[in-house]
């Protein structure tokens, strides 16, 4: 696509909060545990070069992507960082991970069996994923630990640099299913230490379990949602443990403003018939820029003012009921503040039945991010 930008719609990303946001959570954690900044899926949607760049100069010491094209986008753009790679790398691509010094996760003896076939320009690092309860990867039993350690202790192309794992539940208000997947990395961490006598880094946490259980963390956190500045759950923002900085709005400008009359409609299906006279704005965004059709009646803001978006949200341009006529290019938020109003990721996340995580991931890459 062609870098110029034409169209007045761009979200915006404040590297100053993602900053804020690592320097309140490492603020928090005891001093022997460092911040891994997880900037997958394009940094949730910010941009990963730029907030990989940011989080590596306010203090986070690794960084996490989920692929292996993700990490390979990162030290193309010249970062040297460690990069830990959390998805699953097929054995006849890890000699592109070992060039480039990627660290995977492991998880499976036949996969190690698979990489030592290969010839490597130098010996691939791995964290070794155990799954205590998440159930996507990952060992499980003392039987699978035992075979997988005794397998990497016998390789010659795998170098063991970590131990990780994921909670599934560290943002809700019951922790028992938490507490229970931590018992069961103790037991393995137990089994893993009688039979394991070189040093390995351990990481348990994400945003939630760091920000709840600071001194739970052992070498490193994995700081996803909170780096971006938002709560991972209601119940986390309701404990207010930490203060964060959202570091992702979404603006867009009036390209065009109409009265139009009572019974007139607007959009696709006429799903909306005015009752009196309304004054309505265009601004270019649509479905395909993440604006998604189910966002219908969600408000924007503009003037500082709450104002619901009307009739079908079309593939390229929306519609808002306006409370009076404004001028073209008058700027309308759709993530953000304007004046003392503010459209959080959470409102719109609530209105999809849905999590915030999943709102600047669905922006698309149509949408240019501005960093300021
Ligand atoms: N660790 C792993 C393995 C993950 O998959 C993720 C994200 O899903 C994270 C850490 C970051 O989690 P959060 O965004 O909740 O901080």
């Amino acid at each position: 696509m062609n870098n110029t930008i034409y169209r007045p719609t761009w979200a915006e990303v404040d590297l100053a909060a993602i900053a804020h946001n690592i320097s309140q959570m490492a603020g928090k954690l005891p001093g022997h545990c460092n911040v891994i900044a997880v900037v997958k899926a394009n940094a949730y949607g910010h941009g990963a070069v730029e907030v990989a760049e940011t989080a590596l100069q306010s203090g986070a010491d690794m960084l996490a992507v989920a692929l292996l094209e993700e990490a390979l986008t990162l030290r193309g753009a010249g970062i040297v960082a460690p990069i830990l790679v959390f998805g699953s790398v097929a054995p006849q691509d890890v000699p592109v991970a070992a060039r480039h010094d990627l660290t995977l996760t492991c998880f499976q003896t036949e996969w190690i069996r698979d990489v030592n076939q290969l010839s490597l320009p130098s010996p691939v690092k791995v964290h070794m994923k155990w799954d205590t309860g998440m159930g996507r990867v990952g060992l499980r039993t003392k039987e699978e630990l035992n075979d997988i350690t005794e397998a990497l202790r016998a390789s010659k192309s795998i170098n063991l640099t970590g131990i990780y794992t994921h909670f599934a539940t560290a943002d809700e208000a019951d922790l028992e299913y938490f507490e229970l997947q931590q018992d069961r990395f103790k037991q393995l961490w137990q089994t893993f230490k009688s039979i394991w006598d070189k040093p390995v880094s351990i990481h348990i946490g994400n945003s939630a379990a760091a920000i709840r259980f600071p001194e739970r963390m052992y070498d490193y956190m994995r700081f996803g949602i909170s780096m971006y500045g938002l709560y991972p759950s209601d119940v986390l923002k309701a404990e207010q443990a930490i203060d964060l900085q959202p570091a992702f709005s979404l603006h867009s400008r009036l390209i065009h403003v109409k009265r139009i009359e009572p019974g007139e409609s607007i959009s696709y299906g006429a799903t909306y018939t005015a009752a009196d006279d309304d004054y309505i704005g265009t601004i270019p965004i649509g479905y395909a820029d993440g604006l998604i059709r189910k966002l219908q009646g969600m408000d924007v803001l503009v003037n500082g003012k709450r104002m619901p978006i009307v009739g079908r949200i079309t593939m390229d341009q929306t519609m808002i009921k306006l409370d009076q006529h404004y001028a073209t290019g008058t700027k309308v938020t759709l993530i953000g503040q304007q004046g003392s109003e503010s459209i959080e990721a959470d409102e719109i996340a609530a209105k999809l039945d849905t999590i915030n995580y999943e709102i600047p991931c669905m922006i698309s890459e149509r949408v240019p991010r501005q960093y300021k």
